[in-house]
């Protein structure tokens, strides 16, 4: 078979979208061609554990040329997009021309500052590898400067730790920082009045994790509370100059940290499109999760626009971008066939979400959970979604150690 005969597709982004539908498209009579700007695939939902020393970056990611080593069909090429042709079929990837048959985005998302430059600039972001070991530098460094810090007015700046978003990213990393400061730092600071250190979770809205049911919210409430994390409500910020958060009521907090998890909007490369775009930046799709004018190109996960029946958008999660996925695998396999193609339709297989040891929340085939056995399907979910056999072990006993113990593995203050 000559295989350059056969339809080339391109695949943009090995996240959770591009990974799958590359990984389902095995064996089916095409050529691909993968690109990321990453020769990984990221684990986004536990990039907080890297923020609080909890993992290594390699406990997340994984090559993606070990990933694909056995796939035949497929190519990968590490680089980021910068252009797409939708009417003359090509990509440009810093400086080579990509032609393909049919084109798949699976870009993802970044985060969303909502144009609050003061916040983008002074703030951290839990969005990518870089900027997560950032994150665990500064909060290390930190307990080291107020350990020796003398003015109590400084010090306990330094020790105000703000995390902005109570949706579960935010959550995650509140609970988790609190719990990284009472069981771990309270042993390696033991001079340290640990009183004076705050953990603060700031959420715009009237409550904690919107999208949950209300029994939830409450058990997410609660679990945090004994975390010793502090929840404001209604809280809207306005700037964050490194030393002060300014809210819109007038309140001021002083801080050295700063965690933006309030916000998250499509990768940059949609608004170059020339094609509609909902809110957020994401590309209006038909119901084939094709580009409307153009059948050729596909949009999936973060950067799709998709509403369910009732009209609601569909979040932004590896979920959905996991069964868009393979649903456009699918459809890639009956358009080869000459086939009709099927519509999208998202199953929705409920909420969960950690907020440190023993606490998480989950709703599951209509059942609400928190607490212990929420943690544990929290605990097994996660491992099972980890990539390699080496990463699932590795990650497992840094957590039993993490359990036991109560002793954070990766308190390295290194260079970046
Ligand atoms: C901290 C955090 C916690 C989360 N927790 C959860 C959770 O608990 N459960 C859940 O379901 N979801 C969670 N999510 C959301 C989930 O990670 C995303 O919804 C999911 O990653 C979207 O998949 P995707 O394939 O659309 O994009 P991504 O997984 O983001 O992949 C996009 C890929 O495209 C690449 N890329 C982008 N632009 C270019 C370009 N121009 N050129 C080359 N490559 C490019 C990127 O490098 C990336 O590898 C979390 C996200 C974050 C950040």
């Amino acid at each position: 078979m000559n295989i350059k005969k056969l339809p080339h597709i391109v695949i943009v982004g090995a996240g959770f979208g591009g990974m799958e539908v590359a990984r389902r498209l095995k064996n089916a009579p095409v050529r691909i061609t993968l690109i990321d700007r990453h020769n990984y695939h990221l684990f986004q939902p536990l990039l907080y554990q890297i923020a609080i020393a909890g993992l290594v970056p390699s406990q997340i990611a994984y090559p993606l040329r070990t990933i694909f080593r056995d796939q035949k069909n497929i190519t990968f090429q590490m680089g980021e997009v910068t252009e797409i042709d939708l009417e003359s079929c090509y990509v440009k990837m810093d400086g080579s021309v990509i032609g393909y048959d049919h084109l798949i985005l699976a870009v993802g998302g970044q985060t969303n500052f909502f144009g609050m430059n003061s916040i983008e600039e002074n703030g951290f972001q839990l969005k990518d590898v870089e900027n997560a070991v950032k994150t665990r530098n500064h909060l290390l460094k930190l307990f080291e400067q107020a350990n020796r810090e003398v003015d109590a007015e400084k010090r306990r700046a330094m020790l105000t730790f703000v995390v902005v978003g109570a949706g579960p990213t935010g959550v995650e990393t509140a609970g988790a920082l609190g719990e990284l400061i009472t069981h771990v730092m309270a042993k390696d600071y033991p001079h340290m009045d640990l009183d004076e250190v705050r953990v603060l979770l700031l959420e715009a809205g009237s409550t904690v994790m919107p999208a949950y049911p209300d029994e939830l919210r409450k058990a997410t409430a609660d679990l945090l509370r004994k975390k010793h994390v502090e929840i404001k409500l209604n809280a809207k910020l306005t700037k964050y100059d490194g030393e002060r958060v300014i809210l819109a009521d007038g309140g001021q907090i002083q801080t050295q940290t700063l965690i933006w998890t309030a916000g998250v909007k499509a990768s940059g490369i949609t608004a170059r499109l020339g094609v509609s775009l909902a809110g957020s930046g994401r590309v209006r799709t038909d119901a084939y999760l094709r580009v409307p004018a153009h059948p050729e190109v596909f949009v999936i996960g973060d950067a799709a626009y998709v509403e369910n029946e009732n009209g609601q958008p569909l979040p932004m999660l590896a979920t959905v971008a996991q069964q868009q996925a393979k649903f456009t695998a699918e459809n890639i396999r009956r358009l080869l066939k000459a086939k009709e193609l099927e519509p999208f339709r998202y199953k929705d297989p409920g909420l969960l979400a950690t907020i440190g040891r023993n606490a998480a929340v989950a709703r599951i085939w209509g059942l609400s959970f928190s607490g212990f056995i929420a943690w544990m399907i929290w605990v097994v979910l996660h491992i099972y979604r980890l990539i390699g056999f080496r990463n699932r072990i590795l990650v497992l006993i840094n957590w039993a150690w993490d359990y036991f113990f109560y002793e954070n593995q990766v308190r390295l203050i290194t260079k970046e």
